[in-house]
């Protein structure tokens, strides 16, 4: 009996600090379950990882990492692309890259797809221009 009741506490601990940082994600996931718009929102996702990485790209020129000219050249470009997303995100327009090219039109039934694509997604039909 004894065997056992030093045990069990011994286990409940364990399993305690195993199960620890679950519940860290479940309080997480909980969160944005709250902000599903904030959540799925591609635009605002790309926002966050340009803002961090012009953290990271700051971080590195301290650190000594970058030159003066490649920290400002690509720190420009980042700037630009935020600014850009920012934008888009005042306007409410639709989530697209920045710098994205414009949505291919179908020859065959003319509809818009992501530039990108090379079939329709309407009709199935070759977005590709002959060479
Ligand atoms: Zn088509």
């Amino acid at each position: 009996m004894t065997w056992f009741a030093l045990t069990l506490p011994l286990i409940a601990l364990a399993l305690g600090f195993t199960l620890w940082p679950y519940a860290g994600v479940r309080r997480r996931a909980d969160a944005s379950r709250l902000e599903p718009d904030l959540a799925y929102d591609p635009l605002l996702e790309r926002k966050e990882v340009v803002l961090r990485n012009i953290l990271d790209l700051e971080f590195e020129h301290r650190m000594g990492k970058l030159s003066d000219a490649d920290y400002a050249a690509a720190r420009g470009d980042l700037e630009e692309e935020a600014a850009a997303i920012l934008d888009q995100l005042a306007a409410g327009a639709a989530p697209t890259p920045a710098g994205a090219k414009p949505p291919a039109v179908c020859g065959a039934c003319s509809a818009a797809n992501p530039a990108g694509n090379r079939f329709c997604g309407a009709c199935g039909a070759s977005l590709e221009k002959p060479r």
